[in-house]
């Protein structure tokens, strides 16, 4: 079978290559599960992965299948599987667990060990290809009338993780009753940050460098949110006018913002940052008045990354709340379909514009019934 795949440590060496298909014997004690790949969505980090800046190979293997974001339709199982049968649409969680108490507990989103395995990322081969296989632990059922929006689960994940950090971190307030939220970054997180706070009932501003006419500051709006656009006036400024912030989901991928995120977030406010930032800027910062703020306001910040399977989960909720409240907005989302695998440089170019785009994603698969 065909997958996408790159040499990790060499830039811009996006490649399709044969490979051999799995079978759900590859994992044993009949546990299982082979899925055909439907979609996968491309994001930042595989753009990072073809630039050499992220990413390992699995252990021995010289080339990496890229593909985090999956969606797909399970074909076959191992006898011991139990909760999952063929025609389920289902997504894969990323990470696999390495050795830590976390690790051991389904937490593996919350390692401890400095090494991590995810699909598609680091030392585990991804999604972008025709099958995978994996156990049931990592793989989540996708209702069907969710199916057309299912390959937005992943990223989903990450959001929801955050946001349920923040509220379980908030229960030290005994009463927590957020009115204002604000995102930073308007890209598919962004977005789907925004989303998942007008779903919990607040207020929400969201923040970005692109000015209007803008397509996410118009599907924002849809949803009831207001769209600042940092150019022309600065965070700090609007959050004048539109703060102090009960809760900022950051994630624009510039750590700079931070700082000043910390300056606009309300007391007894929670502050999750969710970039992945692997550069190396460093900054002058008001060190005495951010930290002044911090103690007299009682303020937290909280970093946050990946999802285990119970953050999917809430994201199939926050979906299906979503699609009663605001019906079809997700699927504006999926802005740049790319049919077929051996379009992958395609693929990696419409990622690598930006500009237009909200969620790229290459089509593997037509999504065909099953006939048993
Ligand atoms: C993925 C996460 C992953 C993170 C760090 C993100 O793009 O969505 O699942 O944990 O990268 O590798
Ligand atoms: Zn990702």
């Amino acid at each position: 079978m065909k997958a996408v795949c790159v040499l990790p440590g060499k830039p811009d060496s996006v490649h399709l290559r044969e490979v051999s298909k799995p079978s759900v014997s590859d994992i044993p004690g009949g546990r299982g599960v082979l899925v055909k790949v439907l979609r996968v969505g491309v994001d930042g980090t595989d753009k990072e992965i073809n630039a050499a800046e992220y990413g390992v190979a699995p252990p021995g293997c010289e080339y990496l299948i890229i593909g985090h974001e999956s969606f797909g339709v399970v074909e076959a199982t191992g006898s011991n599987v139990t909760d999952l049968q063929r025609g389920d649409y289902v997504v894969a969680t990323v990470r696999r667990p390495g050795t830590s108490l976390y690790d051991k507990i389904g937490t593996y989103d919350m390692t401890t060990d400095d090494v991590y395995f995810e699909r598609g990322i680091n030392l585990r081969h991804g999604f972008l290809t025709e099958y995978y296989v994996d156990e049931p632990e990592y793989i989540v059922r996708v209702p069907k009338g969710l199916s057309n929006i299912g390959v937005l689960s992943e990223p989903a994940s990450v959001i929801e993780k955050g946001i349920a950090q923040a509220y379980e971190i908030q229960r030290r307030l005994r009463v927590w009753h957020p009115g204002r939220g604000a995102v930073l970054g308007s890209g598919t997180i962004g977005l789907l940050a925004s989303l998942a706070l007008r779903l919990r009932g607040l207020e929400v501003c969201t923040f970005g460098r692109t000015p209007p006419p803008y397509r996410n500051a118009d599907l924002l709006q849809e949803i009831g949110v207001c769209y600042h656009n940092t150019q022309s006036t600065s965070l700090t400024a609007s959050a004048q006018e539109h703060g102090p912030f009960d809760i900022i989901f950051e994630a624009t991928g510039y750590s700079p913002i931070v700082f000043e995120a910390m300056n606009i977030l309300g007391k007894n406010g929670v502050l999750i940052l969710s970039s992945v930032t692997g550069g190396g800027r460093s900054i002058a910062v008001p060190a005495d008045m951010i930290n002044l703020g911090f103690v007299l306001g009682n303020k937290v910040v909280v970093g946050t990354v990946n999802a285990n399977r119970e953050y999917f989960e809430i994201g199939m909720r926050d979906f299906s709340l979503a699609q009663m409240r605001y019906p079809g907005w997700l699927s504006k989302l999926l802005t740049h379909p790319v049919k077929g695998l051996e379009n992958f440089r395609q693929m990696m170019e419409t990622l690598t514009a930006g500009e237009n785009t909200i969620k790229v994603f290459l089509e593997v698969a037509p999504d065909e019934p099953y006939q048993d």
